[in-house]
């Protein structure tokens, strides 16, 4: 099976920073093109500069101090929008001005009001404008899912021969299926007569949950570049989570054998810097960033992560920058994992006093629902009432799997790589 490179097309500076509670300051947003730089991605999208000064501005700055990706900018087929992101692109010497269109009768009669052709016309002569201030132009159909194929193929291949490099299909609300959008695909690139001469590209909303399943899906009809931000922010519930597209490939590479410029282990720490900058965190059962992603409390679970980590991770925690598994002591936690906990703070006992000290741990997570070192510590000498012998220096591969305990990946801060 052939490895194909996919293009990773960061959008978190631009869908993801229009969505409530997001907004960041200029220097915040350089910040963040920073380290999406370290990550790997292929294309910052920095904003959409003629929605304000400010976003023209961070726009500017990123053209100017950001070094390695492409840089991109929004604009509506509108003049005075791709002479402004062309301005604010003029810095970077490699440049993409990304002008989008709806191609929906919904969107083209209740939005815009305009007919099918004044679209057609619109579009292509967008492109041709944009063409004239660099060679990188990609087009989008806003609501391309929901768009007349019949129409929307003539789209493409009219903005394709006014110099269109990239054609983005956007699921712009997020509507279709996995299967749907894989047909959808190959549809519209046999259809298309020019399809061979750009790159198409996949933008997937999250509304039910299938912005990931859907971009993958994607990628199997041809697609090679992927839309997608940091955490999955973005309009309403979302984008495609970089994360969960990236690691999804390297994970199963045997389904799904595509290769990125992406630094998987710089990933966790531009979640967090996301987080930090912005104030709003990743819900805790968030696949690969999530604070519970590596977690592990349920008795049956710990002991087979202690024996051998194979059994309830498909993936280690440091591939991703995440410091090392959580096994979290509380009420599921069995014997195994408290026995581990007590040798690595310092305490090795027999068998008879673990006994009684996993009792008064269970105990004490009913009511406390997590055990902390602190907790484990009292716990250790009030129960056997006497100092216990320290144990030797925790060296076992399974020791070293159990992180500080109750210490959640959160509380590492974003310290680590960034
Ligand atoms: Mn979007």
């Amino acid at each position: 099976m052939s490895t194909d490179r996919l293009t990773i097309f960061d959008t978190t500076l631009r869908d993801g920073e229009q969505a409530p509670g997001f907004s960041l300051r200029i220097d915040e947003k350089l910040k963040l093109a920073r380290q999406l730089t370290a990550l790997g991605v292929d294309i910052v999208e920095a904003g959409f500069p003629i929605a304000s000064d400010a976003d023209a501005e961070a726009v500017r700055m990123i053209a100017t101090h950001i070094r390695g990706p492409v840089i991109a900018a929004l604009a509506r087929c509108h003049a005075k929008d791709i002479e402004r992101a062309a301005w604010s692109l003029s810095p970077a010497p490699r440049r993409r001005i990304h002008v989008f269109l709806a191609t929906s009768d919904l969107h083209l009669e209740r939005k815009l009001r305009m007919t099918r052709e004044d679209c057609l016309r619109t579009a292509m002569s967008a492109v041709r404008l944009a063409r004239e201030y660099t060679d990188d132009v990609q087009f989008s159909a806003e609501d391309a899912t929901r768009s007349d194929p019949d129409f929307l193929w003539r789209v493409i291949e009219a903005v394709i021969q006014s110099g269109a490099k990239t054609i983005n299909l956007p699921d712009t609300v997020g509507y279709s299926t996995p299967d749907e959008i894989k047909e959808f695909f190959q549809a519209m690139i046999n259809r298309v007569p020019s399809s061979d001469q750009v790159t198409f590209s996949t933008h997937c909303h999250d509304d039910l949950g299938l912005a990931a399943a859907n971009s993958l899906s994607a990628l199997t009809a041809g697609v090679r570049q992927v839309e997608c931000t940091i955490n999955g922010i973005g309009e309403r519930a979302g984008n495609a989570s970089l994360e969960e597209i990236v690691m999804a490939t390297r994970v199963r590479a045997d389904r799904l054998p595509f290769t990125t410029n992406i630094d998987p282990r710089e990933i966790y720490a531009t979640s967090q810097l996301l987080t930090a900058l912005t104030g709003e965190g990743v819900q805790a059962n968030k696949a690969i960033v999530g604070r519970n992603a590596f977690a592990h409390e349920a008795g049956i679970h710990q002991d087979g992560i202690l024996k051998d980590r194979r059994t309830y991770e498909i993936m280690r925690p440091e591939e991703v920058g995440v410091p090392q598994a959580t096994l979290v002591l509380g009420k599921h936690s069995g014997r195994h994992a408290v026995q581990s906990r007590c040798e690595q703070i310092g305490y090795a006992l027999e068998r008879h006093d673990l006994d009684r000290v996993y009792r008064a741990v269970i105990e004490h997570a009913d009511r406390e629902k997590v055990v902390s070192d602190r907790d484990l510590t009292d716990i250790v000498s009030r129960t056997l009432g006497k100092p216990v012998p320290a144990a030797p220096a925790a060296s076992s591969t399974a020791v070293s799997a159990i992180q500080e305990l109750g210490t959640t990946p959160a509380e590492f801060g974003y310290g680590h790589g960034v």
